[in-house]
């Protein structure tokens, strides 16, 4: 299974270290995901390359001119037979969530514009229809950042992607878990007076199970006691924690 992102930028240059590390750089090595960055300008027909333009009506700041963005959208689309889920950035969009991940992990073809300046002309949206994402009630200077996230996000609920080890399954906010993920602890047994829970220690797969589904519990109850309320039911949740 893949995934094929097209992101749509006037500044692919953002994305050249994000793509050359670590998971990601795995992942698309593997071809687990493909990823294609379209530069927004190749789209300009004047000597200027201009994608942006003076508001009608004044204010601050340039938009994202319709004749330019909507056509790049379209040949963009074209470049497959399927024309694949299409998603403008904007603050003003559906928030992004572990759900909107794992529907999008199911995607074979994912294609996002990023804006910038003042956002976009409302025309591209009436046209190209897309859903509107937001990665969180904040401004960013434009959707690069906001794209790299969705991606993240996407790419480790692909099979194959994380290792065993790694599994995302037991992260929080994942499905069928609406608890936080456990405190988890690693060597050295003892630093600076701290101490590993005994219990983690014990070999008892059982007693390690129950402590880290009372852990997830407690700390969803201290950290994000919202995540408890939406219809969800304690016992739902304990199913989460297996021991290794
Ligand atoms: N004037 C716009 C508004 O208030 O809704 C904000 C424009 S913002 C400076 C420029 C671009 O950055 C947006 O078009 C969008 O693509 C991206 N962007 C900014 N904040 C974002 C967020 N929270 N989520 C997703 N994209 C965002």
């Amino acid at each position: 299974m893949s995934i094929q992102f097209d992101i749509l930028t006037l500044f692919p240059g953002i994305f050249s270290g994000f793509l050359g590390e670590s998971l990601l750089k795995d992942a698309l090595d593997a071809y687990k995901i493909g990823i294609r960055l379209h530069n927004m300008r190749d789209w300009a027909d004047d000597k200027h390359n201009t994608m942006d333009d003076r508001p009608f009506g004044g204010g601050p700041g340039m938009l994202l001119k319709v004749d330019r963005v909507v056509p790049c959208v379209e040949d963009v689309q074209r470049l497959e037979p399927e024309a694949g889920r299409l998603i403008m950035l904007s603050p003003q969009g559906k928030r992004f969530d572990q759900r909107t991940a794992e529907g999008l992990a199911k995607e074979k073809r994912i294609v996002i514009i990023c804006g910038r300046y003042e956002g976009f002309d409302e025309r591209i949206a009436d046209i190209l229809q897309p859903e509107e994402i937001s990665v969180g009630d904040y401004v960013l200077n434009g959707g690069e950042v906001a794209a790299m996230v969705i991606i993240e996000a996407v790419m480790r609920l692909i099979p194959g992607v994380l290792g065993a080890e790694e599994s995302n399954r037991y992260d929080s906010f994942s499905t069928g878990s609406r608890l936080l993920d456990c405190a988890q602890y690693t060597r050295p047994r003892e630093y600076r007076g701290i101490n590993v829970p005994d219990v983690l220690v014990s070999g008892n797969h059982q007693d390690i199970a129950d402590w880290r589904t009372e852990n997830s519990l407690q700390r969803t109850r201290e950290k994000r006691p919202d995540l408890l309320q939406k219809n969800n039911t304690e016992k739902d949740n304990t199913e989460k924690i297996i021991p290794e």
